[in-house]
């Protein structure tokens, strides 16, 4: 892993664009809401790019009908912080502590190999930051990444 002082609203906006017809096919919008004009962080782009990437398609997995994707950038504290809301159906109180477990999944087990989320997990600690279920409900779902800005390497 290599950690390079990087953009994240660059970042986000490379993430967008791969997945750019994935969303228009799903007819999924997306909103994207910077709140600080760039951010830079220590890190592994192409890692968290992948872990934007594992959340986003969870997102559109959620809405089946299509919907709006929010994708927020902001500064707290010592943070950049990511948000990823969709429209979906939420996450069941049940599930909601296993989601970031290998092979956990509620989808079809030979399509789905429920190892996005963990994938997600990992990447997000080898940069010192958090990543969680901010919100959650039948109106859709919030997940929150937090990278710290000053990472020390290891
Ligand atoms: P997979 O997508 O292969 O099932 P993941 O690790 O990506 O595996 O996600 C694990 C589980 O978490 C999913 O099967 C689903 O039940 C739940 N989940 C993840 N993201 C969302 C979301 N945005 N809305 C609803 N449920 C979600
Ligand atoms: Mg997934």
């Amino acid at each position: 892993i290599q950690f390079i002082h990087s953009s994240v609203n660059d970042i986000i906006n490379r993430a967008l664009k791969l997945m750019s017809h994935h969303f228009q096919i799903n007819n999924v919008t997306i909103k994207t809401d910077f709140k600080v004009d760039d951010i830079y962080v220590e890190c592994d782009a192409q890692r968290i790019e992948q872990a934007l990437i594992a959340i986003l398609v969870n997102a559109v997995e959620a809405m089946p009908d299509g919907g709006t994707i929010t994708i927020s950038l902001s500064q707290e504290m010592d943070n950049a912080v990511i948000r990823v809301s969709d429209e979906g159906k939420g996450i069941p109180a049940e599930i909601l502590p296993h989601i970031f477990e290998p092979f956990f999944t509620t989808k079809d087990k030979v399509k789905d190999t429920g190892l996005g989320l963990a994938v997600v997990y990992g990447i997000i600690q080898q940069h010192g930051g958090k990543v969680f279920v901010e919100q959650t409900s039948i109106k859709g779902t919030t997940f929150k990444i937090s990278l710290p800005i000053n990472h020390k390497k290891q």
